[in-house]
């Protein structure tokens, strides 16, 4: 628990599906430059076992891949209810362009003809992301009287400092996300501690707990919606 503490789990997560391992290399190198937490892998078929287990926030997807291809993936993708709107970016080799068309037939965001240039992809990958999910990568989250600053880690509410612990800070930044959207307790443990940590269920309700001693001070209403059987969520108007 601790070692996933130090990361911020909290950072946009890309998937690299790409089988040319130098370049794998570079685009994750890159990426985690940026701030993003990348997963890289090299077979079509292993980067569906991936998808399944907890979708990334965009997805570079290279076309011709060992295993499962990237336009099947794609295609397999979007029939799917809980990645039909996933970023795609579809990486295709020279030669390959005529098959661009089928590559957006198939639902993929954007595309990239190798070889491209490093600083392109990035800004696609950031205009995408910008497009599809403007609150992962906002620099600031607020809703009613409390903002979440990201990047110098503050939090106030009205004119007070509110001071808060790295889980409870990961955790109402995932709830500030959307506001008024119920999560799971499997949501937040995954949004909070990683998918791959073994903690019990109960630990959320206990950082809960202590995110809410922390926000709601003398009068002020409590903000965050205990919905009994479902999990929490971020209310401003709760409590007033
Ligand atoms: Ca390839």
């Amino acid at each position: 628990m601790s070692s996933r503490e130090a990361t911020n789990t909290n950072a946009p997560r890309v998937l690299i599906v790409e089988d040319e391992e130098a370049l794998s290399l570079l685009l994750a190198y890159n990426l985690e430059a940026e701030g993003y937490v990348v997963e890289r892998c090299e077979r079509g078929d292993d980067a569906e076992l991936l998808l399944l287990e907890g979708p990334p926030d965009l997805v570079i997807l290279d076309w011709m891949l060992p295993g499962v291809s990237g336009i099947e993936i794609c295609r397999r993708l979007r029939a799917r209810e809980g990645t039909r709107t996933l970023p795609v970016i579809m990486l295709t080799a020279r030669g390959e362009e005529d098959e661009r068309v089928r590559g957006l037939s198939v639902g993929a965001d954007d595309y990239v003809v190798k070889p491209f240039s490093v600083p392109e992809l990035m800004a696609r990958v950031r205009a995408l992301l910008r497009r599809a999910a403007p609150e992962r990568i906002a620099g600031r989250l607020a809703a009613g009287d409390i903002e979440l600053d990201r990047e110098t880690h503050r939090v106030r509410r009205g004119a007070r400092d509110v001071h808060l612990g790295p889980t409870e800070f990961r955790l109402l930044d995932r709830l500030l996300e959307k506001p008024g959207r119920v999560f799971t307790r499997a949501q937040l443990l995954d949004a909070v501690w990683g998918n791959t940590a073994e903690i019990d269920e109960r630990t959320v309700d206990v950082h809960v707990g202590r995110l809410r001693k922390a926000l709601s001070h003398g009068r002020e209403p409590d903000p965050i919606r205990t919905i009994r059987g479902a999990g929490y969520a971020f209310d401003e108007t709760f409590g007033r």
